[in-house]
C-alpha cells in the first residue's frame, strides 16, 4: 500500500512539474516586454506618472502658466513644493496706454508668476493633489522614467529650469513664499 501511495505522489509531483514547465514555456515563447536598459529604452512612457513639471503658458511658451497662487504647495502632503512669488515688473510709462506688441509684452512681464519653484522628488508620493488642485492647470506629471543620481540632491528640481535664464532671474516679492518653507 505504501508503494502505491509513493507512486501516486511521484505522478502528482511529475504532473505539477509539467504544468510549471508549460507556464515557463508559454512565457518563453511570448514577445519580450522588457528591454535591456540602458542599451535600450521603452517607448511607452506617455502615460507614465513621473516627477511633476510646469506647463508652458499658452500665449508664451517661454514662461510657465503658473500664477504663483501657492495652492500646490499648500495641498502637498509632504511639503515637496516650495514657491516664491516674483516681484511683478512695473509697466513702463507709455506702454499702459499705447497699443501694439509693446503693451502685450509689458503685460506678460507684469503678470504674477514664480521667482523660484522648487520640487523635492525624494519626498513626492505622486499622489496628484498638486496636479488636481492647480487652478490654472499649470502642473502635470512628466514622463521622465530614466532618472539617476548619486545623492538625494540630484532629485531636487528647479522647475523653472526649462524656461531659461529670464524666468530664473526674477526677483522674489518680499515675504511671499509658499507654506512649505514659510516660517
Ligand atoms: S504629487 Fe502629491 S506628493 Fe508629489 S508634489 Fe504633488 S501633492 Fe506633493
Ligand atoms: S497651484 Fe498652480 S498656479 Fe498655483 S503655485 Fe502651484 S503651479 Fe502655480
Amino acid at each position: 500500500m505504501d508503494s502505491v501511495n509513493r507512486i501516486r505522489d511521484d505522478v502528482a509531483g511529475l504532473w505539477s512539474l509539467v504544468k510549471g514547465l508549460k507556464v515557463t514555456g508559454t512565457c518563453f515563447a511570448r514577445d519580450q516586454v522588457t528591454v535591456h536598459y540602458p542599451r535600450a529604452q521603452v517607448d511607452n512612457l506617455r502615460t507614465f506618472r513621473g516627477p511633476i513639471e510646469l506647463v508652458e503658458s499658452p500665449d508664451d511658451p517661454r514662461r510657465p502658466r503658473c500664477i504663483a497662487c501657492m495652492t500646490c504647495a499648500g495641498v502637498c502632503p509632504h511639503g515637496c513644493i516650495t514657491v516664491v512669488r516674483k516681484k511683478p515688473a512695473k509697466m513702463e510709462k507709455g506702454t499702459e496706454k499705447g497699443g501694439g506688441s509693446d503693451k502685450g509684452e509689458a503685460k506678460k512681464k507684469a503678470r504674477k508668476g514664480p521667482a523660484t519653484f522648487t520640487y523635492d522628488y525624494t519626498r513626492c508620493c505622486l499622489c496628484g493633489f498638486c496636479v488636481e488642485n492647480c487652478p490654472v492647470r499649470s502642473i502635470r506629471f512628466s514622463s521622465r522614467g530614466y532618472l539617476a543620481g548619486i545623492d538625494k540632491g540630484a532629485f531636487v528640481f528647479d522647475l523653472l529650469e526649462k524656461f531659461g535664464e529670464e524666468e530664473r532671474s526674477q526677483k522674489p516679492e518680499p515675504g511671499v513664499t509658499s507654506p512649505a518653507t514659510a516660517g
